[in-house]
């Protein structure tokens, strides 16, 4: 593995020795490593989660999803230094001078060290997680606890140059989002040209932030116009109305500095909250799913570019790899006011993690018209299962295929219609007992 030692100051997340204060930017939580318990070591192991069919695609866009264990131990792997090498470049960065150092700080730097040594080529988080290990921190002071935390963010944000992530990562390409895979096109070209930056150097790269800026704007401003032109069509009170919606969107989205985040939900909101004082209802429909064409980070390169530029190489590699992370989602969703749907298998289908938070609630007949392949995609996903279900290794769902035929129908209204008629039961319980004798 090739380290560089980074050619920007180390960022520093211990608080300030004179000050009692807690340097609030360092307070970033990571996502929980996610535990699962089925091992695909062996062929033909039992599947009881949809997620884990290893080519399982999204039912609405069709992308073949990675499963989250696989971008944890990538990161752990891969992206994320063992605890020696880390450790010995933020000591280069002179982050851990003694004088600089509060005496708790001190001494959950000579733990961290200590521990490094001890175990070697492992990244530190997966030390502190070690059951002895773990036993050993309960016996520090609290305060050492917390400045040993701090130790495993920074250990976290050393990074490898851009030339070696897109190697890495190149062997994810094909299952990354439509606009992931655009974003990581442009890393790729601009790490063969500048090898020695970084991702977050190339996203801040002058001739790259402010073309992708201008790209955005250009389109907000395309999309925000073509709402009104619908919005001419109203009747004089609800085309002020809406109007001046419009206008306020512009200077959100415009006007507003670009590092503010989430205007895209704060606009959608102000258009959703409006709907009781427009009467027309079709008309006002109109105009909402153009405002939701309007780009986010998850279906739109610049946008993801732009809302990441601030963030540690690292965080931007698991982003480009977490949206096509399988997720379960419920058709009729639990969250439906008056009607929700249940969490049970019967309510259950994969999509990638991008399309799943951008379904929210939306009915499907809806979602629709944003995924206008969704029929199709979803059918490949039901096959997909289907031969799993055939081939005895995906346990407890013999009645899957015509439960969730029938919620997805119903979902929407008619509009996906799903064939499974490949489905053979037979078969499936021959293979299970074939698999039960050659366990
Ligand atoms: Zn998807």
């Amino acid at each position: 593995m090739k380290i560089q030692v980074n050619n920007y100051i180390f960022p520093n997340i211990f608080p300030n020795k004179n000050s009692t204060r807690r340097n609030t930017t360092a307070c970033i939580t990571f996502q929980k490593l996610s535990s699962d318990t089925v091992s695909f070591k062996a062929k033909q192991k039992p599947i009881y989660d949809l997620r884990l069919i290893p080519d399982i695609t999204c039912a609405c866009c069709g992308v073949t999803t990675i499963q989250n264990r696989e971008i944890d131990s990538f990161m752990e792997k891969e992206i994320y230094f063992p605890a020696n090498e880390a450790i010995k470049i933020i000591e280069a960065s002179g982050v851990f001078n003694k004088k600089k150092l509060t005496d708790s700080q001190y001494e959950a730097y000579k733990f961290c060290k200590l521990l490094s040594k001890l175990y070697e080529n492992q990244t530190l988080s997966n030390i502190l997680d070690r059951e002895a290990v773990r036993e050993k921190l309960q016996t520090l002071p609290k305060d050492v606890r917390v400045n040993i935390k701090d130790i495993e963010l920074m250990t976290k944000r050393v990074y490898h140059n851009s030339k070696y992530m897109v190697d890495a990562m190149s062997k994810f390409e094909q299952r990354m989002n439509k606009s992931e895979k655009e974003v990581f096109q442009i890393l790729k070209e601009n790490a063969q040209r500048y090898p020695e930056q970084s991702f977050t150097e190339i996203f801040n790269n002058p001739s790259i932030y402010t073309v992708n800026l201008k790209k955005i704007e250009l389109e907000q401003g395309k999309i925000l116009w073509e709402a009104d032109q619908i919005a001419e069509k109203l009747n004089p009170k609800s085309k002020r109305k809406v109007h001046s919606m419009l206008v306020n969107a512009y200077n959100i989205l415009i006007k507003e500095d670009a590092s503010v985040k989430n205007k895209r939900t704060r606009i959608i909101q102000t258009f959703d909250n409006a709907e009781k004082l427009i009467p027309e209802k079709e008309l006002y429909q109109e105009i909402k799913d153009k405002i939701n064409q309007l780009p986010s980070s998850k279906n739109n390169a610049s946008a993801f570019i732009v809302k990441y530029r601030d963030n540690n190489p690292n965080e931007i590699a698991k982003r480009l790899l977490i949206g096509s992370a399988s997720t379960i989602e419920h058709v009729k969703p639990q969250k439906r006011i008056n009607d929700p749907g249940e969490n049970d298998i019967k309510n259950y289908i994969v999509l990638c993690s991008n399309c799943n938070s951008e379904r929210a609630q939306i009915p499907y007949d809806e979602f629709i018209k944003l995924h206008k392949d969704m029929p199709q995609n979803a059918q490949k996903y039901f096959d997909t299962v289907i031969k799993y279900i055939n081939n005895g290794q995906l346990q407890g769902y013999d009645k899957y295929p015509h439960q969730i035929k029938k919620a997805v129908e119903k979902e929407s209204a008619g509009k996906i219609i799903l064939d499974y008629s490949k489905l053979n039961l037979i078969e499936a319980e021959k293979n299970r007992k074939y698999m039960e004798k050659n366990k």
